[in-house]
Parts: C-alpha cells; sequence; structure tokens
C-alpha cells in the first residue's frame, strides 16, 4: 500500500481513493470551452496511478497530448458521510500540492462520444502529490498562491480564493455521494494555464506556504 507522507513528522496515512473535482476554476473551465457546472464535478483515480515527488510522469505511447494539472490536495482524516460544512472541514487532515495528469486529446474524443474519462485521466503516473502539511500546524487563508512551472517557465499561477467550491463544501458535497475515509484524497480542480508536456520536461509545483514537488517526464 502506498504512504501519504507528512513534513516534519513521523505519522504516515495509507492512501485510499483519490476523488478529483473538475472545473473549479472559472477561468480553466474557460479556457477549454466547458460550462462550470452547479455541482462539483467529480471522478475518481485508482491509488496504483498514485506516484510521488521526485518520481516520473511516464508519457503514455497512446497520447500526444498530455497535460499539466496543478492542483490542492486535501486528505482525509477520518471516516466522513452525509456531513454538513463544519463537520466537513473537521474531516480535513492536510493540504499538499499536486498534479492531474490528464490526456487531452483522448479526453476529447471521449468527451464526444459522452464516454467516461477513465482513459484519460487513470493511466499509470496520471497522479503526483507532495508531501503534506497536517491542518493542526497550518491555516489554510485560501489567499496561498499555486503554480506549476515547466522547465524553469510559469504556466499556471493564481490564487486558491480563486476556487469555485472551497475544500469544506467539496467534502460536504462528496460525503453526500460517498464514504470518504482516512487517507483518501481530494483533487480540487486546477486554475488556467493548462498546456502540453513533452518528454524530459521538468514540472515544478508549488503552493505557498504548503509544499512544493517536482517531476520529470519521461
Ligand atoms: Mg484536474
Amino acid at each position: 500500500m502506498k504512504k501519504i507522507k507528512i513534513q516534519n513528522s513521523d505519522k504516515e496515512y495509507t492512501v485510499g481513493k483519490i476523488v478529483c473535482v473538475g472545473r473549479n476554476y472559472v477561468e480553466h473551465a474557460k479556457e477549454l470551452g466547458n460550462e462550470v457546472t452547479e455541482k462539483p464535478l467529480i471522478f475518481l483515480k485508482p491509488s496504483s496511478v498514485l506516484i510521488f515527488s521526485g518520481d516520473k510522469i511516464i508519457y503514455p505511447s497512446f497520447s500526444t497530448e498530455m497535460h499539466h494539472e496543478v492542483e490542492l490536495v486535501v486528505l482525509i482524516g477520518k471516516k466522513t458521510k452525509n456531513v454538513n460544512l463544519f463537520e466537513a472541514e473537521a474531516a480535513i487532515s492536510g493540504y499538499g500540492v499536486g498534479l492531474d495528469m490528464t490526456l487531452r486529446d483522448i479526453q476529447n474524443q471521449l468527451k464526444k462520444k459522452g464516454h467516461p474519462w477513465t482513459i484519460a485521466k487513470c493511466f499509470d503516473t496520471s497522479a503526483v502529490i507532495s508531501d503534506f502539511m497536517l491542518k493542526e500546524n497550518y491555516m489554510l487563508t485560501l489567499s496561498e498562491e499555486i503554480s506549476l512551472s515547466v522547465n524553469g517557465v510559469i504556466k499556471q499561477k493564481d490564487q486558491l480564493s480563486k476556487m469555485i467550491f472551497n475544500p469544506a463544501q467539496l467534502v460536504e458535497y462528496i460525503s453526500s455521494i460517498m464514504t470518504l475515509e482516512e487517507g483518501d484524497l481530494v483533487f480540487t480542480g486546477t486554475p488556467a494555464g493548462v498546456s502540453k508536456v513533452n518528454r524530459e520536461d521538468k514540472l515544478n509545483a508549488e503552493i505557498t506556504g504548503i509544499a512544493k514537488l517536482e517531476c520529470d517526464v519521461v
């Protein structure tokens, strides 16, 4: 089982399921020509696709358009079902930065056919996470900046306050659909600026004050 590492702590969480949120920043929804949804748009990734900062993202042979999506990732600390906003906030144990790697060419084909996004989103190495900052050591204000650079050039940069649904609202909503458990991760959506990566690119992601990660594409 994969373990989530916690900054400045020996504590570890076993990775559970990975719930991802789409279209949670208005400008990103627009750049892909998508409508903003009334309720959060969610999909899943299996934990087996997850890799960590310093690992390598493997470009699948069946795509020519892999995109980076940098996201705030929320760590769930306890079993959570049908909770209110207050309980949802209390279910969050920590924060990290992550990459939701996406095969945009495949996703566009699937969207046209009305098919699920699985192939575009659930290939091996399609989810990357940093070490996590425990909430008891850090209070999230949403004024933090999230950014991603490719080979040292900034591609995505925005404030977490631009999220349409904040972390507690997302946890509240997801818990109305499926039980969340300790070690589950919620990828909270990406800001504008997504773009294609190439083999040998170096990706660096950061949320100021919280976490950093780096990964090479091979
Ligand atoms: Mg995403």
